[in-house]
């Protein structure tokens, strides 16, 4: 029986995973769960899965919530460190890492530490910090299984042949709701048309970082870390359709993909089931019926932010915190409607060459740099 916490429950993701986890009551449960601010949902939650503890990672809110409202066996806590110790302690063997952004760092960091399986949808954690995660991962023997559907396609597919045989990976794309645009007819669009993806439905910020594409550019990233390449063993194609999952190329010239229609249940599932695989939760690919699958080279002009992610996966150092940090703040001000969608990937660049470069930088620079690339993005004006 795999003990998990999952951080992030209410999420695009924690739901997903709750699903697998309703799906598989014998081999899979829910010791700890946690949300930011939605006391609520993550009550319900607590109902039906009876975990020990619940965390609300928004301190403030502690105020506002009704802790009766709780099943008797739960415990309620509160704050980031509340997060960080449930991560680290002893209770459970596997972490989902669900939370959005690098508020999902310290937790990840911990459950590195303490050698635990981690299930990472959290990407953002090793654009940030890829060099430390990886490092406290190798030296706990801790089991860091990507959830993102392009990684764990890759993960997958790495399992055909010998690490020294990899030529490349190919990472796929299905080029978001503005694929085929011009930067004329893009340059304008506001959140409404941004949040309108085509074949995936996931929270707000991945669904931006998708339309400018850094939602790839961050994937290049946490590619780079996860399966330790260089940025130019890293490849991008377009494809619409999100059915093949990514690929990984050999030195014969072999290419393995993994197929599946777009569901973040599968990837949730293989990485808690792995090394195992477990009956589906999800559909596969049907053959009866015509199926079309096309590939097109990205738009390196039209999505500048790719380049970004190919130039941080090249410098390492304390590039991907910046990175992250400005696009964070940059996305929320765009949804705000305050900068304009070309105003995200501009203030990203801007601030990775401003910042003072280090190429191996401590968890205490890291977080400095964050806090200052926020602050910046917050003032920036275009
Ligand atoms: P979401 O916005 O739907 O959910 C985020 C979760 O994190 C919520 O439970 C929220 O309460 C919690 N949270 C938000 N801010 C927090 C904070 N400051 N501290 C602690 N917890 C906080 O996001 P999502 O789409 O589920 O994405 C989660 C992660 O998974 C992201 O890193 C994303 O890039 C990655 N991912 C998502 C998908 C997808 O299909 N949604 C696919 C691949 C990767
Ligand atoms: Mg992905």
């Amino acid at each position: 029986m795999r003990q998990i916490a999952l951080l992030g429950a209410t999420g695009s993701i924690g739901t997903s995973c709750l699903d697998v986890v309703r799906a598989h009551p014998d081999r899979l449960r829910l010791q700890a769960v946690s949300a930011h601010r939605d006391w609520k949902k993550l009550a319900e939650i607590c109902h039906e899965f009876q975990p020990e503890i619940a965390i609300l990672s928004e301190e403030s809110i502690r105020s506002e919530v009704d802790e009766s409202s709780f099943p008797a066996g739960t415990q309620v806590q509160y704050g980031a460190e509340a997060l960080e110790q449930t991560a680290g302690g002893s209770d459970n063997d596997t972490v989902v890492a669900a939370i959005v952004g690098a508020a999902g760092l310290i937790s990840s960091l911990a459950a590195a530490r303490a050698g635990k399986r981690i299930a990472l949808a959290n990407k953002e954690t090793l654009v940030v910090a890829g060099g430390l995660i990886m490092q406290a991962a190798a030296e706990s023997g801790c089991e860091l299984i990507p959830v993102d559907s392009e990684h764990s396609a890759i993960f997958q597919a790495l399992q055909s042949g010998r690490a020294n045989e990899v030529r490349k990976i190919i990472l796929t794309s299905s080029g978001g709701p503005f694929r085929g645009k011009t930067a004329a007819e893009i340059e304008n669009a506001g959140p409404d048309l941004a949040l309108k993806h085509p074949t995936w439905s996931m929270g707000p910020k991945i669904t931006i970082d998708s339309a400018t594409m850094m939602n790839k550019a961050l994937e290049i990233i946490e590619a780079r870390w996860l399966f330790n390449l260089q940025a130019d063993q890293i490849g991008v194609v377009v494809h619409p359709q999100s059915i093949v999952h990514s690929l990984v190329e050999f030195m014969d010239g072999s290419q393995i993909a993994q197929l599946s229609p777009p569901d973040m249940r599968l990837p949730i599932q293989y990485a808690l089931s792995y090394p195992e695989r477990w009956e589906a939760v999800t559909e596969s690919c049907d053959y009866q019926k015509p199926l079309r699958l096309d590939f097109f080279p990205p738009d390196l002009e039209t999505f500048p932010a790719l380049g970004l992610g190919f130039e941080v996966a090249r410098r390492g150092g304390t590039t991907g915190a910046v990175l992250n940090a400005a696009n964070e703040i940059a996305v929320s001000r765009y949804l705000r409607r305050e900068i304009s969608f070309y105003d995200m990937t501009g203030v990203c660049r801007e601030l990775l060459e401003k910042h003072t470069y280090h190429p191996a930088p401590s968890l205490e620079e890291l977080t400095a740099l964050d806090q200052w690339a926020r602050k910046e993005t917050n003032l920036w004006q275009p």
